[in-house]
């Protein structure tokens, strides 16, 4: 296998192969660009069932992070590590202290942090043998998870798309539908209920479930109908393709806007959803509340209160975003990829 002929390969400046023999780590570190600044994204630890799947999604979501940096406004670029593991192993933390040493040696041209299967507490042993980590548990009050950022900025996408499509940013009696109540989707369900809106909720986990309906008003549905439920804004939180050929005719909102990744299963599937009226805010531009605000402190120290306002700029980031593909009429998922593209192509934010 070449990486080079990989579909993902986007001509990413860096892949690193990490391997450490001792703890039996293999891992891999994609850097798509550092033309912004300095790449930056999480790390995921994945059972992948193979070096292959593991090299696709660390090519792909490098790639989606130079995307949503550029976007987000950020000085920095794209990056991605993966750990090919099982996160629930328990010499885990070893695993992570060996794949530090690989992030070290890159010496400040990629940084990391949380992903899937990777915590705040699980960044601080990153960190033990390496400079260039953040979103770390130590750096934030008891009980804060930076996934709250993202919260937020999902909170303040779904207000922007509210004042696009119906001319009002005030969420009283809006339906919402979230599928997913884990660390986003259930910081979320709360800014939205605490906002007047109507809640539709799902998560294959009941214990999540269970928590939302209780304290957020809101009601049950099965996992299989939440798409299709006729609300106002779909807000998908949960896996990646959720938009796909066979729930794209069934989607009976006028909007969708959440914080799960890579929602649309194709690019295709974008232009399906204007065909039918419905108002997309690509998930890479919404979902960057968490670097937004925890990854600002790769280029300086800023207060919990700067973060939320760094955050809170996504509305007007979101507006011009969904105005500039009204006018052109086209996909508010092409008018994303076109403004980062001239973003990074211009080198600067
Ligand atoms: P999480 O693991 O904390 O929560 C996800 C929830 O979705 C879980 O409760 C899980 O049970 C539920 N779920 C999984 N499959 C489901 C299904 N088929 N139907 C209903 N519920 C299902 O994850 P998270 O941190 O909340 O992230 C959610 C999404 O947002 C992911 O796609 C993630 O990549 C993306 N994202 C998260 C962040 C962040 O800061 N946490 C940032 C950017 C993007």
């Amino acid at each position: 296998m070449s990486v080079f002929s990989q579909i993902d390969f986007d001509t990413h400046e860096q892949v690193l192969f990490c391997h450490d023999d001792a703890v039996g780590l293999y891992g891999i570190i994609a850097i798509h660009s550092t033309a912004l600044g300095p790449a930056a994204g999480g790390c995921r630890m994945f059972p992948y069932a193979s070096t292959e799947a593991a090299l696709k999604d660390v090519l792909r979501l490098s790639k989606g992070m130079s995307y949503k940096n550029a976007m987000a406004g950020l000085p920095l670029g794209g990056g991605k590590c993966v750990i090919i593991a099982d996160p629930k192993r328990p010499d885990k933390a070893d695993l992570l202290r060996a794949f530090s040493k690989h992030v070290q040696s890159l010496g400040g041209r990629y940084w990391t942090a949380i992903d899937v299967g990777v915590g705040p507490k699980d960044a601080d042993i990153l960190a033990e043998n390496c400079d260039y980590i953040f979103a770390r548990a130590s750096e934030y009050p008891e009980g804060f998870n930076p996934s709250l950022f993202t919260a937020l900025g999902g909170f303040t996408g779904i207000r922007a798309v509210a004042q696009h499509v119906w001319g009002k940013s005030d969420l009283k009696g809006m339906k919402v539908a979230i599928q997913g109540l884990g660390a986003t989707g259930r910081d979320l369900s709360r800014q939205l209920y605490e906002a007047g809106a109507e809640l539709f909720v799902t998560d294959i986990n009941e214990t999540a479930l269970q928590y939302v309906v209780d304290n957020y008003n809101a009601t049950p549905v099965s996992p299989d109908k939440i798409h299709a439920l006729e609300v106002d804004i779909f807000a998908p939180c949960a896996m990646g393709g959720i938009i796909n050929d066979t729930s794209i005719h069934e989607i009976r909102a006028k909007a969708i806007c959440g914080l799960a990744n890579n929602q649309l299963a194709s690019e295709q599937h974008g232009v399906m959803l204007m065909e039918k009226g419905i108002t997309y805010v690509p998930d890479y531009v919404v979902n960057a509340g968490g670097m937004m605000g925890a990854g600002t402190r790769i280029f300086s120290q800023p207060s919990m209160e700067d973060s939320r306002n760094r955050v809170l700029g996504l509305y007007d980031t979101i507006m011009k975003l969904l105005e500039k593909a009204r006018n052109e009429n086209s996909p508010t998922s092409e008018v994303a990829d076109r403004m980062a593209l001239e973003i990074i192509a211009n080198g600067k934010n």
